[in-house]
C-alpha cells in the first residue's frame, strides 16, 4: 500500500464527481468496485472522509448521506466530503453483515488497514484505506442498526487512541449530537487505523433498518444533522454547533443483556424515546418465547440501574444476540 499516492480528486475543483475504486475481478467476471463520491466546495478546507455499510446490512447512514450530498450548497462548503456509500458491497449485495467468502476474517470492520494480497475483504480494506483514509482529516465511519431491527442513538470513538487524538475524537462525536457517546474498543476497523496516523474520527451508530416510516424518517434526521454539526464543529460549514447534554461511558459501564435461547422476543422497549431511559435492577426489559411450544423460555432484566443505549423490536433472536445494552448509571458521567 503507497499512502503517497494522491487522491482520486487531486485538482478537482468546486463540485460534484463520482467514480468507481477497482478492488478485484469476482468469479462471475464483473469487477467489484467500490463507489467514490466527492463533493467539494468553492473554499479550500479539510477532507471529511465518510464510509457507510462497512456492515452490508446498515443501510441507514448510506441513505441519509444520498440526501446530505444532494442538499449541500458548495458554494458554502470550505473543503471536501469523500464519501464511500458501500464500502462492502458483496456483504451489501448478500444482504449480510460481512463479506460472503470462504477464507480468513469475513468482517470488514475488523481488518484495517487491509492486505492488497490478502483475502477479499482485506482487499477492499486496502483499496478503502489507499483511497481515502490516508487521504482524509478527520473521519466519521457511519454504522446503524442492521436487519435484526435494532434501535442506536449513539457515538463511538477509540478508547485505545493516543490521548490527543482520543480528545479530538470525542470532540467529533459530541458535535454529532446524539444523546450518548461512548468509549469503545475499535481495535481493526477504519478508525483505529486512522487514529494511529494522529487524525480523529468518530463512528456514530444509530438507527436501524426497516423502522417503519416515522422511525426512518427520524434517523436520517438526526444522521444528516449529526454530519452537518460535525462539519460546522470543522469549520467546514458556518453555523452554531453546541453539543447537548450527553452520556458518556466506557467499557466497564458498558452491559449487553443477551439471551440465552433463541426465539421470538418480546421487547418492552422498541420506541426511539426508550433510548436514553434510566432503568432500574430488576426491571423486566422483555421475554423470549418458545416458537415451537408457546412456553416462554427466559425473561431478561436489568442488572444494575442504567440507562438503555441499545434496544431491539420485537422480533425472532438467536441465543446469544445482543438484545439490550445498559450504561451503568453509577459509573457513567453526564457531559454538558
Ligand atoms: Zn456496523
Amino acid at each position: 500500500m503507497n499512502d503517497k499516492q494522491l487522491p482520486l480528486w487531486a485538482g478537482q475543483k468546486e463540485g460534484r464527481f463520482f467514480t468507481r475504486i477497482e478492488v478485484t475481478t469476482m468469479l462471475n467476471g464483473a469487477l467489484l468496485t467500490l463507489p467514490l463520491h466527492v463533493v467539494t466546495g468553492r473554499n479550500p478546507g479539510p477532507t471529511l472522509g465518510i464510509i457507510t455499510n462497512v456492515h452490508g446490512d446498515e443501510f441507514l447512514p448510506t441513505t441519509a448521506i444520498r440526501r446530505l450530498l444532494s442538499e449541500i450548497d458548495t458554494a458554502k462548503l470550505k473543503g471536501r466530503l469523500a464519501v464511500i456509500s458501500v464500502a462492502n458491497p458483496l456483504a451489501t449485495a448478500a444482504f449480510g453483515r460481512q463479506t460472503p467468502e470462504q477464507h480468513g476474517r469475513t468482517d470488514l470492520h475488523e481488518v484495517f488497514p487491509g492486505n492488497p494480497r490478502g483475502n477479499t475483504t482485506q482487499m477492499i480494506a486496502a483499496a478503502i484505506t489507499g483511497h481515502v483514509l490516508n487521504h482524509v482529516d478527520a473521519l466519521i465511519d457511519f454504522h446503524s442498526g442492521g436487519s435484526g431491527g435494532r434501535l442506536q442513538a449513539r457515538v463511538d470513538y477509540d478508547a485505545k487512541a493516543e490521548p490527543k487524538v482520543k480528545q479530538r475524537s470525542l470532540e467529533l462525536a459530541r458535535a454529532f449530537g446524539m444523546p450518548f457517546v461512548h468509549a469503545n474498543d475499535l481495535t481493526g476497523t477504519a478508525s483505529a487505523y486512522v487514529n494511529s496516523r494522529g487524525i480523529p474520527t468518530a463512528n456514530p451508530e444509530m438507527g436501524g433498518a426497516y423502522l417503519g416510516p416515522d422511525n426512518t424518517a427520524l434517523y436520517t434526521g438526526q444522521a444528516i444533522a449529526g454530519l452537518r454539526g460535525i462539519m460546522v464543529a470543522m469549520s467546514m460549514l458556518k453555523g452554531a454547533m453546541k453539543p447537548p447534554a450527553q452520556l458518556h461511558f466506557d467499557l466497564k459501564a458498558r452491559r449487553e443483556i443477551r439471551p440465552r435461547h433463541s426465539g421470538y422476543l418480546v421487547s418492552r422497549f422498541e420506541r426511539p424515546d426508550d433510548l436514553g431511559k434510566l432503568v432500574k435492577k430488576g426491571i423486566k426489559l422483555g421475554e423470549v418465547i418458545d416458537l415451537y411450544s408457546y412456553q416462554v423460555l427466559e425473561e431478561l432484566t436489568a442488572p444494575f440501574d442504567g440507562y438503555l443505549f441499545f434496544s431491539r423490536y420485537s422480533g425472532v433472536v438467536g441465543g446469544g444476540t445482543q438484545a439490550f445494552a445498559l450504561a451503568e448509571a453509577a459509573t457513567s458521567k453526564w457531559l454538558d
